[in-house]
This record gives C-alpha cells, structure tokens and sequence, in this order.
C-alpha cells in the first residue's frame, strides 16, 4: 500500500491485487519508529497516525532491564508509536486510493512472467480468471512472496530453531506501569498495551520453544506462562489473538530481477525483535517508490532503480545482524550465565554513548546511503533530513518537512541566490522543487549550507558549503545528476 501510495502520488498508473477481502484485523506490528514517523510526516499521514496510536519514548534491545531512550534523537519525531499494524494499513490503503491507486481486494496473483517490454500477470478472483500486463510488479506479497519464486531469487539464510508465543488479551487487573518485561529461568516474557482494553503478551518458554508455529496456541499456555514467569497473571481473559512465530531468518539475494522488485517480508523475515520489521518495509516503499516513478515516467538516469537494491540490502543485512544478536540474547538459554551477561549489557546500556547507539539502530536514523564520488564532501552527505524549521522570503516559518507532500526532489536554496535559481530554471531537470529559505533556527550540521538537494525519500543527495570553490559549478553538476524531464 505504501508503494503504490507513493506511485499514485508521482502520477504513476498503479494497480494493487491482494487477496484478502480486508485488511486483517490482527494486530502484529505494534510499533512505529522515529524514522517511519518522520517518513509519515514527509508524506503528511503522521497527525492522522497520532490520533490512533499511543506515544512512548522508549523501544527496547532484547528485551532488555534498560529501555532505550529515543528521547536523545535528534528527531522531531523521538519516540514510538505504539498503533496496531492493522490500522497502520488502513492509513496507508486509504491514502493510496485516495491518490488513485486502483486497490483491488479478494484477488489472488498466480504467477508473473516477464519479457522485456512488460510482466503479465495471471489472477482469479470473484470467481473468475484474469491477465493483466504491467511495466513492472512489486512483489509486496510476504514472506511466502511468489513473485520471489517466480523471478527465481533465492532467499537465503536458516529456518526456525524456536519460536515465542503471543496473545493479545483483555486483562480484570492489568498492570500497572505501561511495559512489564521480565527474564528469568522461566523464561523471557513482556507485556505491553495493543489499545484500549487490550494488551499483547509474548513471551520464550524454554519449555515450548520448540514447538513449531503452526501448532495452535491455547489462553491456558498464556496464563500458565504468565504465572511461571512473572507469578502474576492478571485476569487474563478474552484473547482476541493468539499466535505463534518463530526466527527464521532469510534475506533475498537481489531485490530486482528485471522488471520484477520486491520490498518488505518477501525480501527479508527475521524474529519480530525490537519491533523492526514493518518499519524497514515501509522504508523500502519510500526508497523504490520515487524510483520506480522516474523509471517508468522516463527521467530515471542510469542506475537509478538499481541503486534500490544497493541501497537497502546492506542496511537490511545490518538489520538480520541485529534481530539474530536480540534471539541470541533473549531465546536461546535461560541460565544464570545468561541472566548475568543481560545484567551486564543492561548496566552497560545505562551510559548515553551505548544507549545512543542502539537507539539509533531500532529508530533506523542512523541509516544513510552512499553518495556519487564526484559531489562535494560535506557531513550530510547521503543522511536522512531531520526536520528543521526554514523561514521564506517573507517571513514565514515552516517545517522542512512541508516541501515533501508532493514527493519532489527538494532543492534548499539557503542564500536564496538568484544564480541557483537560474541554474534550475535552466536546466529543467527532473521533478525539482526549488526553495529559497533560511534557517530560521540553528540546526546541525547545516550552518555553512548554501545549497542542499533532498531526495524525495527525505535523504540528502548533495549539500555544498558556501565557501566551496567554483560554488555554481559544482551545483550544476549536482543537479544534473537528476534524469532529465
Ligand atoms: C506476531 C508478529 C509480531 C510482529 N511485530 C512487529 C512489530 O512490533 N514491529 C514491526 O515493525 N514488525 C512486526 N512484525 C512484522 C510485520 O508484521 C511484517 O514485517 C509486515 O507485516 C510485513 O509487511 P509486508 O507488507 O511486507 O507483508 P505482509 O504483511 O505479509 O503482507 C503481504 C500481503 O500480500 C498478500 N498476498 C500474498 N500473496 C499474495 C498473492 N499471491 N496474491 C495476492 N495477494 C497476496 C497477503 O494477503 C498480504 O496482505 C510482526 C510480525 C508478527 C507475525
């Protein structure tokens, strides 16, 4: 839904097929992270997302004593938003559709052939067979994903070796402190608030770990869990949901064969820790989205779409890395080893400079991109835009984040210099946004910027000091690297 949100919105013909009649009513993903909140605000959709979901200025590694603190990021979105996924996709289906996407519901894909002018795409549904022709498809369709099959990508990595039960439940006595995460002998076990009346308990029994994920999961495994665990079971009662998943952990070896790509869980599984996965989807979409468009509206250059997967593999494999280092510390054994080196790594987390550090890992802000070898060096080179506040000509101040509803390449030009105006106007590159404001507050890393050019994805392609030699030059050729309209 997110990708054809962003297709619809750069004027793309997209057509989703899902198919499931409705969005499924389970919660799963729980929470949203700093940089999808910043995404969300890019794109508009983070007040709406705000007025469902419950903010906490923590996440956690592993389930660790010691919460991170977001709250150090440097973010004007520094916490989680605790929102169940569910409603996360109604969000998103209803702003695709808004912006035209045309979202076809109960309409199952049965296979994808590709040649070199375009895919096919054979579906049934409503009790009928189609084809549908595409200049490409994105394999959005889970873990299972059979575009992946289809386009003959492996999906290398290992299968389950546990798996962790959940339960989202109503509770008579619920606790009283918002997370209850506990880990002992027993077991490893949190608790925290899905919505009103309803909270999601999961938990690592050692003495179930090996059961496999399709074997159903009863409320008297839940309160028998709680009690060995924590000695408590709150007046568990009414689960609404009741899953088990375990650690496999797989990573496509390409994410585009030809005109097939894919995102999200058909590209990468992993054990849901940390509350990652969802969020790095989203990522992607916004990643390929303003790609994909270029592509096929015809102003992409030259490796555009390619750095897709050059972009997010890395960071995904950096992602497998870290949900295997969480499984490791709160899966596998439950001996006072274990319990001590979580002890450790608790205490350890307690100083700002670790605490920073994985923070800024789960919050995903601290992901940037490789830029061209001929652009200027400078700091923001390849980071992400945190929000900052701009002034116009006529005094007016806004959020950086403003300029990006349209899903243009952004170009600040913050000495509102006629030349760089010139220079845009002459060139007619690409969809450019061109902005002349001025810092109307101190913001990191941006006091010497003259000249900045911003993805539409809200990563900084280029950002050029005011004293850099052969100034205009050097943003010329900065700007060129956009395809030509
Ligand atoms: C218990 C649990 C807890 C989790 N907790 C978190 C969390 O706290 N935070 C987080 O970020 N992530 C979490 N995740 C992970 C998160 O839910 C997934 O990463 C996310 O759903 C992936 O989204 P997706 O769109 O890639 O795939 P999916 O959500 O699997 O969506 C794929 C869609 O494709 C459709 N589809 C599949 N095949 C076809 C076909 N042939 N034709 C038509 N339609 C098809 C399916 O019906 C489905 O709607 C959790 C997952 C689980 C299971």
């Amino acid at each position: 839904m997110m990708v054809a949100g962003e297709l619809a919105l750069a004027d793309v013909k997209v057509c989703v097929l899902e198919k499931l009649e409705a969005t499924t009513p389970y919660s799963r993903a729980l929470s949203i992270h700093p940089r999808t909140l910043e995404m969300m605000d890019l794109r508009g959709l983070k007040s709406e997302l705000l007025q469902i979901g419950m903010p906490l200025p923590t996440g956690h590694f592993a389930g660790l004593a010691t919460r991170l603190d977001f709250a150090v990021i440097d973010s004007s979105s520094n916490y989680s938003l605790f929102i169940a996924q569910s409603e996360t996709e109604k969000v998103l289906e209803q702003r695709a559709w808004a912006l035209g996407a045309d979202i076809r519901r109960g309409i199952e894909v049965l296979s994808v052939t590709q040649s070199a002018d375009c895919v096919e795409v054979t579906a049934s549904g409503a009790g009928r067979q189609m084809t549908l022709t595409a200049a490409y498809v994105v394999g959005a369709d889970g873990a299972g994903s059979m575009v992946r099959k289809q386009a003959n990508i492996p999906f290398n990595g290992t299968d389950a070796t546990m798996t962790a039960v959940q339960g989202d439940v109503v509770f008579k006595n619920p606790p009283a402190t918002s997370v209850v995460s506990s880990f002992n002998e027993q077991g490893m076990i949190m608790i925290v608030p899905v919505s009103k009346g309803l909270h999601r308990v999961v938990f690592i029994d050692p003495e179930t770990k090996t059961i496999p994920k399709d074997q159903p999961v009863t409320l008297e495994e839940l309160r028998s869990g709680m009690i060995r665990m924590l000695g408590e079971d709150y007046g568990i009662s009414e689960p609404y949901w009741m899953t088990r998943f375990g650690n496999a952990t797989r990573q496509a070896e390409r994410y585009r064969e030809g005109r097939l790509l894919l995102a999200g869980d058909a590209a990468h599984i992993h054990f849901p820790a940390g509350g990652q996965g969802m969020n790095v989807g989203l990522h992607e979409a916004m990643n390929l989205g303003w790609k994909l468009a270029a592509e096929v509206k015809g102003w992409a250059p030259e490796g555009l779409l390619d750095s897709y997967h050059a972009e997010r593999f890395p960071v995904n494999t950096a992602l497998l890395q870290n949900t295997s280092v969480q499984t490791l510390l709160f899966g596998t054994d439950f001996s006072p080893a274990t319990i001590h080196l979580r002890q450790m790594i608790s205490e350890l987390l307690q100083s700002p400079d670790a605490n920073y550090r994985l923070a800024s890992q789960i919050a995903a802000v601290d992901v940037h991109y490789d830029v061209r070898e001929d652009v200027s060096s400078h700091q923001l080179n390849g980071r992400r835009l945190a929000e900052i506040r701009l002034h116009s000509e006529n005094g007016d101040v806004f959020s950086s984040y403003e300029l990006f509803r349209e899903g243009n390449y952004v170009l600040l030009n913050l000495s509102s210099d006629e030349s760089v105006e010139e220079i845009v106007r002459k060139q007619q590159r690409g969809r450019i946004k061109n902005v002349n404001a001025a810092l109307a507050e101190p913001a990191k890393g941006w006091d010497d910027v003259h000249t900045a050019l911003v993805r539409p994805d809200g990563y900084i392609a280029w950002a050029i000091a005011g004293t850099e030699i052969d100034l205009y030059n050097r943003i010329e050729q900065g700007i060129e690297q956009i395809g030509k309209t």
